[in-house]
Order: structure tokens, then sequence, then C-alpha cells
């Protein structure tokens, strides 16, 4: 039976979280179950944009902190790596700029754990019968001893939910990503090749950052919402369902569950989970709100149209980002072919105005 920890934490005072996760380790087994002694321990929080902590679109840098202090007392050796949204970030001098802007640089320099600034990418074989041969992976995480994984609790305009397993895209370098969502347009074939990432990745350990997460329409424009949760498991498609649980969103809607219940890494019901610390019934965020209905039509076959609303700026942002050039700039506005769009939401995840509305 998959185990998941839930525990509370009220607020990110680094005293508070980092009881919390010490609590989180103790239930799992503590952090020498999962780190020995001069192990390269990858850390992958959610660093999806260049944006400070409270706007909730990133991983808390003292939950970050918290687990490098750990692994360091383990004698681990923690490196904090993730490639952000799009790919027009994964460089060295905007990974220094997503670092401070984020507080990845304070976490690292109060731990001594070590900033990535490598930007290669390696391929690795897929998992057999999984949907992509080769996986485009990054060099960090590819020379990993351990991987953990520090995700946010959002809501997804593509899948609805991001947490656990949706975090690990990110060990996919740069722009590669956007091949990707050209390359699995299907929105149910992307969320295949995310659980083809958690059988390569295999994270020793899922901690999500569920002290405020982001309901209504994320994983950049929706609103951040105080839970004062951590969300542990060994078992990452595990401590999905209990977060999904947690918010009350259907599993069944979610498309990186339906993927991992064909894979035969998760039954799909929460019920099947051994719940330490609190229970999912005290743990529940009653009136959490999910992704807007053209969000939502996703999984129901009617995916919503990307449209750029008075809001836009013509900054050009989604049009670098849009993986099959869908976009073009005109009177300083995005205008979209939607004969062309696959609709992946890349636009909406990543414009700065969050002008992009799905209708
Ligand atoms: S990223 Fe947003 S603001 Fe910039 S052009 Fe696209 S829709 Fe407009
Ligand atoms: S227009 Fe937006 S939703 Fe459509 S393919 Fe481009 S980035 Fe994806």
């Amino acid at each position: 039976m998959p185990r998941v920890y839930v525990g509370r934490c009220p607020s990110y005072e680094q005293d508070e979280v980092d009881g919390a996760v010490g609590r989180a380790l103790a239930a799992l087994g503590g952090i020498r179950s999962y780190v020995k002694p001069r192990q390269r321990v990858l850390l992958k929080p959610n660093l999806l944009l260049l944006k400070p902590p409270e706007t909730a679109i990133c991983t808390h840098p003292a939950v970050v902190q918290a687990v490098a202090a750990l692994v360091r007392q383990a004698g681990g050796e923690p490196v904090i790596a993730d490639s952000p949204g799009g790919g027009a970030l994964h460089n060295e001098p905007s990974l220094r700029s997503l670092y401070r802007v984020t507080g990845m640089e304070a976490a690292a320099r109060a731990t001594g754990a070590r900033l990535n600034l490598d930007c290669a990418g390696l391929q690795v074989p897929g998992p057999s019968a999984g949907t992509v041969e080769m996986l485009d992976v990054m060099r960090p995480a590819a020379e990993a001893d351990v991987i953990i994984n520090l995700p946010k609790l959002k809501t997804h305009g593509l899948l609805r939910y991001t947490g656990a397993v949706k975090n690990l895209f990110g060990l996919v370098p740069g722009r590669t990503k956007l091949e990707y969502h050209a390359r699995l347009h299907d929105a149910a074939r992307f969320a295949e090749m995310l659980l083809d990432l958690v059988l390569w990745a295999r994270p020793a350990l899922t901690i999500i950052d569920a002290i405020v997460g982001m309901e209504g329409d994320g994983p950049s424009a929706g609103r951040p919402r105080q839970m004062g949760l951590l969300v542990a498991s060994d078992d990452c498609t595990a401590a999905d369902l209990a977060a999904l649980d947690i918010i009350g969103m259907d599993p069944a809607t979610v498309l990186t569950v339906r993927a991992a219940v064909r894979r035969g890494l998760s039954s799909g019901h929460a019920t099947d989970l051994e719940v330490l610390g609190e229970s999912l019934a005290a743990a529940h965020v009653p009136d959490f709100d999910a992704p807007s209905p053209g969000f939502s039509d996703v999984t129901l076959e009617h995916p919503g149209d990307p449209q750029a609303t008075e809001r836009c700026t013509g900054c050009g942002v989604c049009a670098e980002n849009c993986p099959v050039g869908a976009i073009r700039i005109a009177d300083r506005r995005a205008h979209t072919d939607l004969g062309r769009c696959i609709r992946c939401y890349c636009c909406q995840e990543l414009c700065p105005q969050h002008a992009v509305e799905l209708r």
C-alpha cells in the first residue's frame, strides 16, 4: 500500500518549515533512508517562471532550504536544478536571475547546496512500452544518485492539476520541452510521456509544497490559496492522489493519474493509500477552485481555444514559445492561428500579463 504523509505547516517561516519537513521525513523513515553520504542529490523544485515566492508560482525556497539542510545532515551533496517554462530562461545568465528572484540563491547559501548552471541535455532510453524511445533529460539529473521531487500544488491548463508527476517535466532541458509539446500534442500522450519520466527518474522522495497552493487558472495566472500543508511520499503518484483528494478534484479527470493507472503505477483511488499524519478528510481544503471550464474541457475532448485578451501588450513571449509557430504579433497584439494551434497552453502558462484566456 503506497504511503503518504500529510502534515500541517501554517507559514513559510523557516523554523516552521524545518519542523514540518522534519516531521514528514521522520514519518517516512528518516532522511538517511533516502540519502547516503557523498551521494549527489538533485533537488527538483518547480521554478516555472522568474517570479518571487509570494506569487505562489514556484516552490517556496523555505521548503527547498529545509530539504537541502537535511540532505547535508545525511552527508549528501544537494544540487538545486530545474529547467524553467518555455526554454528561453535555460541558459547560465537567466538561471542566475531565476535563482535570485525565486529565493533559491538564498536557500543554497544557507545550506551549502549547489545551484545547477549546467544547461546540457542527454538522451537516455525511455522505459519499455513507453511513449518515447529516448528521453531527453538535463545532464545533472542523469548524473544524480538520488532525485528529490519538490513540486508546488497548482491547477494547470493542460492537465488540470500540476504536482508531483508534472513537476518532472522540468527535467527535460530548455526548448526541448517545446519539441515534446509539438510531438506529443495529444494531451493524453503528453501525460503518458510524463509517466515515462517518472519511471526513468524514480524520485526517491516527493514533498509537495501545499503551504500556499494555486487555484483557478494556474499554473501562473491563478490565485494563491493558503492551505498550510505538506504532502510527502516515496511514491510520486501516491502524493498526487492524496493532494487531489485534499483539493476535492476528481482524479479521473487528471490525465497524469489516468496514465499512472494505465501503467499499473496507481489504483487511481485515494482510499488505497496508507495516510500518515493528518487524515485526508481533516486536511480537506473546501471550495478549491478548479481551472475555468475552458481548461477542464481538455479532458472532455473539447479543448478551449487560447485567445489573447485586452491585457495583451504584444510582448511576443507567447510567439517565442509556441511549439508550432501558431502565434504572430501584429498591432501590439498576439493573434493565434487556431487551425495550427495544438492546445498545449504554453502561451497561457508563460504570458507575463496573464492575458491568454481559453474560450
Ligand atoms: S505573452 Fe501575453 S502579453 Fe505577450 S504577446 Fe503573448 S498574449 Fe500578449
Ligand atoms: S497558440 Fe498557445 S496553445 Fe496553441 S499551440 Fe501555440 S502555445 Fe500552444
